[in-house]
């Protein structure tokens, strides 16, 4: 551990990038100091200019390596609807998040990101769409894509939609199998999100890729989910988004362990507005994700009332974004869940911090 300072009551922290403390050690410093804010030798220098970086941009790594605050935000395209009766709704549909796109572009984000099949859900050509509209109105989009269910033949047409659209950034996922499909009838082409990376990096594009703070679920030890995050990185990321997380503690503490892994890629925190109590439990049941007992309170009182929960959400999003960058984090992606008033909300909020 490196040094150590008090300010404004709270012991922080200087962790520099070659110490690796164990979690063990981690859990036994903040036991000591339950207020202890990690101060990331590495990330200081992100916090030098805090203007937040809204120039359309056409490689995320370009942005990044301004060393700019940025603000992004995610959309999720509507579900693909099979049947000719449905076109109708799926239009309307199409519509709504083409409209939800235009909102969020006029809050001027570093860049939008578009799921892809999440869920398992096909979603995969309106990704592609929405990602296009998104640079049509001169924003920057980052279009997600999932391998697990795709043949290389597949992840090929989807590049040259891409490119073909000019969307320069990808965030490369392994994705999840829907329940009902058997693996045995899925292609065998990608087993984890390392093969898509690999098959993507002499494209050209700039890409991306998850990390999860607490863990993914499958990875019994956070070491070794870490390890494979390295060999993520190795094959060619150029930046990685976090799981949502609702204690900046725990992002801080793997920040340190991912750093003094050699994991030196820019990591953007990734932010989830809570407006719906039951949508979150479901959540962070199927992510792992902790929701800390200040949280779970403010779930379990306002829960029922959706007036009083986004209140508190946004209210408590709001509060974390502001923890991350006094802390040098420099780089906020917000979940927006479609719902740009949600977002607006929060810019509003920290209005007068992007803008000093
Ligand atoms: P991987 O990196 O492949 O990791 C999955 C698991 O396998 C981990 O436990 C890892 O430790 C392990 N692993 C990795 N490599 C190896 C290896 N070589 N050998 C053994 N084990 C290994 N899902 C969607 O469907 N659509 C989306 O748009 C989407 N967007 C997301 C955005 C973000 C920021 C995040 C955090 C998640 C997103 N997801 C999305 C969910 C994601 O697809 C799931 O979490 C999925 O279970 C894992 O994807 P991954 O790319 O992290 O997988």
């Amino acid at each position: 551990m490196g040094e150590s300072a008090i300010l404004n009551g709270v012991k922080h922290i200087l962790i520099d990038e070659a110490q690796d403390l164990s979690l063990l050690q981690h859990r036994i410093i903040l036991t000591m100091f339950p207020k202890a804010k990690y101060t990331l030798l590495l990330d200081t220098n992100q916090a030098i200019n805090p203007e937040i970086n809204s120039v359309s941009v056409e490689k995320l790594s370009e942005l990044y390596n301004t060393k700019k605050r940025t603000i992004s935000f995610e959309v999720f395209p509507p579900k693909k609807r099979d049947y000719p009766a449905d076109q109708a709704i799926a239009q309307e549909e199409f519509d709504h998040t083409i409209r939800v796109v235009e909102e969020l572009v006029d809050l001027k984000p570093s860049f939008i990101s578009v799921t892809y099949g999440a869920s398992g859900g096909s979603t995969d050509e309106n990704t592609c769409k929405i990602s296009s509209h998104i640079e049509s109105l001169g924003g920057t989009a980052l279009a997600h894509l999932t391998c697990i269910s795709s043949s290389r033949d597949k992840i090929a047409d989807e590049i040259n939609a891409l490119r073909s659209n000019k969307i320069e950034n990808i965030l490369c996922l392994r994705g999840d199998l829907p329940r009902d499909v058997n693996a045995d009838s899925k292609p065998h082409d990608f087993t984890h999100a390392v093969d898509l990376i690999k098959a993507l990096r002499p494209s050209g594009f700039c890409l991306g890729g998850a990390c999860y703070p607490e863990g993914h679920p499958e990875s019994v030890h956070l070491r070794d989910d870490i390890r494979h995050l390295k060999e993520k990185v190795d094959a060619g990321l150029d930046f990685l988004t976090t799981q949502m997380f609702f204690d900046n503690n725990i992002l801080y503490s793997y920040l340190a362990k991912i750093r003094s892994f050699g994991i030196n890629v820019p990591v953007v925190a990734g932010i989830m507005p809570v407006i719906n109590a039951k949508q979150i439990k479901r959540i962070c049941s199927l992510t792992g994700t902790t929701l800390p007992p200040r949280f779970r309170a403010i779930v379990d009182r306002f829960g029922e009332k959706s007036l009083s929960m986004a209140s508190a959400g946004i209210a408590y999003a709001t509060e974390q974004i502001i923890d991350l960058i006094a802390n040098g984090v420099d780089n906020i992606h917000i979940y927006t869940m479609n719902r740009p008033e949600i977002a607006r909300a929060i810019m509003e909020n920290i209005g007068g911090i992007i803008a000093d």
